[in-house]
């Protein structure tokens, strides 16, 4: 039956994390999220260690970007994320500070969805180096719907110079989608 499978959505996932082990935290995120039934991991960025933006007193992030191919709908797939999130550890009130797990929804094919608690494209997307340095890796021609422009063209005009290092993956390299 292919029921399910015939609508499935290209969608991209931003992964982030500054508490406990960051870097197991979003591998296992990943690994969490490409577990459930409905989705299917299909391309995986680098691990890149960034400077924290906005509230800046607190420690370095691991953020990295994931493609998935899905046909939860994009609501469906914020609550996935949430119990995701809420199973990981991570407590309310983490929105600004220091998080155990961040799921965020970056594209949903080319829909744009401006909801109570759901807007898609992100709207930090276009602002965000830590977000568009892994993005352009895995999908440079992705056009940003609202804007009209490329991944790759979004990151040439970014004024965030905070700083997004590549990681060297070490011990966890074979937790990397090749
Ligand atoms: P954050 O701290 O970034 O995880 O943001 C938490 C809240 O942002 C969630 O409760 C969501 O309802 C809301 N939100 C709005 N748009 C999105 C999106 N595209 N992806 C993830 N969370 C979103």
């Amino acid at each position: 039956m292919l029921e399910g499978k015939e609508k499935r959505n290209s969608c991209f996932i931003g992964i982030g994390s500054n508490l406990g082990d960051p870097l197991s935290n979003c591998l296992d995120a990943i690994e969490n999220v490409a577990s459930l039934e409905q989705i299917t991991l299909t391309k995986q960025s680098s691990l890149y260690k960034t400077e924290p933006v906005g509230f800046r007193d607190q420690d370095w992030f691991i953020n990295g970007v994931i493609e998935v191919k899905t046909a939860y709908s994009p609501r469906t797939l914020l609550e996935t994320f949430k119990v995701i999130e809420y199973e990981m550890g991570r407590k309310e009130g983490e929105r600004w500070g220091p998080r155990v797990i961040d799921l965020d929804i970056l594209f949903y094919g080319q829909e744009i969805i401006d909801e109570e608690g759901l807007v898609v494209p992100h709207p930090e997307l276009h602002k965000r180096r830590f977000i568009l340095v892994p993005l352009n890796e895995i999908a440079p021609y992705v056009i940003h719907p609202v804007f009209g422009i490329s991944v790759q063209g979004l990151l040439g005009r970014l004024e965030d110079t905070s700083e997004v290092v590549p990681l060297d993956l070490g011990e966890y390299r074979d937790r990397i989608l090749t």
